[in-house]
């Protein structure tokens, strides 16, 4: 299983690669959505998304890489309390992809 991937920010400030006053809060944003499961990292956007207002789903679909349905998803989770979510870890039957492993040992270079 490969190393954990960072996503980068597509965000337009960070797109143009020079420094602006949220590009260090962008990547940590991308780092802590690395560790986090599915739907953590839905819920996040979502409430970073609800911080911004309005385009905040657009916006926040550049900087995570999240789809911005998949943002709406996640507010209206929210929204709802997250009643119909599992508050035990589990996951339901079928959803997300496969954990990944804990520690990847590094692989010999030929
Ligand atoms: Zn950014």
């Amino acid at each position: 299983m490969a190393d954990i991937v960072v996503y980068a920010c597509h965000c337009p400030d960070c797109r143009l690669g020079t420094d602006h006053d949220d590009r260090q809060l962008h990547e940590q944003m991308n780092l802590l959505c690395s560790r986090l499961d599915e739907q953590q990292r839905r819920w996040f956007a979502a409430l970073e998304s609800k911080k911004v207002g309005h385009g905040g789903d657009t916006l926040l679909a550049l900087i995570v890489g999240l789809h911005v349905d998949t943002i709406r998803r996640g507010r209206e989770e929210l929204d709802a309390n997250l009643v119909d979510r599992p508050a035990d870890r589990i996951r339901k039957p079928g959803a997300g992809r496969p954990p990944l492993k804990k520690k990847t040992r590094r692989s010999s270079r030929p």
